[in-house]
């Protein structure tokens, strides 16, 4: 059991079932709930960082490889040529309702 109440880390250690589109040793990726586009995808890391604003040095790792991960969704959803968009939302002014870092990849509507 996680030591505290985030849905992403239930998700995250399968205490919640969920579909991962992608998982590696940081990362899983899976399918928004609510897509607000036909392809909405969350990349999200599994250690628990509450928002952008708790990053730090130590984690540059996650910082890079995040867009490693969101380049490699894009070309699996087959959006990588058409477009896509790649967004954080920060606290609650920023739109963010889960406090567990994750990037939004947005994509796939019609030319
Ligand atoms: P944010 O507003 O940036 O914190 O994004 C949180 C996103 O998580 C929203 O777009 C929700 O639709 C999505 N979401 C909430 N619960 C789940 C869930 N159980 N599985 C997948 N996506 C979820
Ligand atoms: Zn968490």
């Amino acid at each position: 059991m996680s030591d505290h109440d985030c849905l992403f880390c239930k998700i995250i250690n399968k205490e919640i079932p969920s579909e991962f589109s992608y998982e590696d040793d940081s990362f899983v990726v899976f399918k928004d709930i609510n897509p607000k586009a036909p392809v909405h995808l969350l990349i999200v890391p599994k250690k628990h960082i509450r928002s952008i604003n708790d990053l730090t040095f130590e984690h540059r790792d996650i910082i890079a490889d995040i867009f490693e991960v969101a380049k490699k969704m894009a070309i699996n959803n087959n959006v990588d040529k058409s477009g896509y968009k790649l967004f954080f939302n920060v606290e609650k002014g920023g739109g963010q309702e889960i406090f567990h870092i994750h990037l939004h990849l947005i994509g796939g509507w019609k030319k």
